[in-house]
């Protein structure tokens, strides 16, 4: 099956829809913990379908506070809760968290601050952490370093990777994933399509991001999980491999970095 392992839904349909055309998991990835609830119960919804025998897609959420929150969010979120909200068994990642210089260049520190804080979290749960990463490779990297140094078995992606080879470089070097997203199937991103013809085929996964970055040919239309395949299949042409062949591996992928996602909810 091919697994969306970061979007963000709000309706059961745009789900369904991708379930119709194969892709079967999705991660619905959180902006905001305080209000997780909602696609807890997304999740829920889902799986008691699957139990009832009918047909839905596996659904899972995570645990995070997206940085361009960060100011806002530093005063309320601590440590402890994201990790009482990692508990649910529909949580099986700390994220999505990060740094964005790009559209948060003002507020680095609180950015970084909040970050610590989703490593923290993993570290102590023994949790992937989800990553989102513009513009601030080198706070980046000396953040997971550290939290690799305390916790050595933390482990995680750089969702939507779209960062340079060194620092791809890097991110192996800590053994964590990359998410390709429908970004890889712009003409004008051949440098970051390099990066995912390179990198080791098992620390890749796939994703939309949607409702933003809809891959090429739904460029500028609101994206959706179903249009996952389309960045699959570009994958598959760098690669010089069957789709199929991506299929199999980013589900693989998925399931051996995300331990606590089962097939079976
Ligand atoms: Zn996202």
């Amino acid at each position: 099956m091919f697994i969306d392992s970061h979007c963000h839904i709000e309706d059961d349909e745009t789900a369904m829809r991708a379930y119709a055309v194969g892709v079967c998991g999705m991660l619905n990835a959180g902006k905001d913990v305080d209000e997780i609830a909602a696609q807890i119960e997304m999740c829920a919804r889902f799986a008691q379908l699957r139990q009832q025998g009918k047909e839905a897609p596996l659904m899972w959420t995570s645990a995070g506070v997206h940085p361009d929150s960060a100011p806002q969010k530093l005063a309320q979120i601590k440590v402890e809760d994201l990790l009482k909200a990692a508990e649910n068994p529909f949580v099986v990642a700390i994220g999505e968290c990060g740094l964005d210089y790009y559209y948060g260049a003002e507020y680095q520190n609180e950015q970084k601050e909040m970050f610590v804080r989703h490593v923290e979290a993993a570290g102590i749960s023994g949790m992937p952490i989800m990553i989102h990463q513009r513009e601030a490779e080198a706070d980046m990297l000396a953040i997971l370093k550290e939290g690799k140094k305390k916790y050595p078995a933390l482990s995680g992606v750089i969702h939507c990777f779209t960062s340079n080879q060194a620092f791809a470089e890097e991110v192996k070097a800590l053994g964590f994933y990359i998410s390709a997203s429908g970004i890889i199937t712009f003409k004008s991103a051949q440098d970051i399509a390099e990066v995912f013809k390179q990198y080791p085929m098992s620390k890749i996964l796939i994703e939309t991001d949607s409702p933003y970055l809809a891959p090429v040919p739904y460029r500028g239309k609101i994206n959706e999980p179903a249009y996952v395949v389309k960045t699959a299949e570009k994958l598959a042409q760098l690669r010089e491999v069957e789709v199929s062949e991506i299929e199999r591996i980013t589900e693989e992928n998925f399931f051996n970095l995300y331990l606590k996602a089962k097939k079976n909810i």
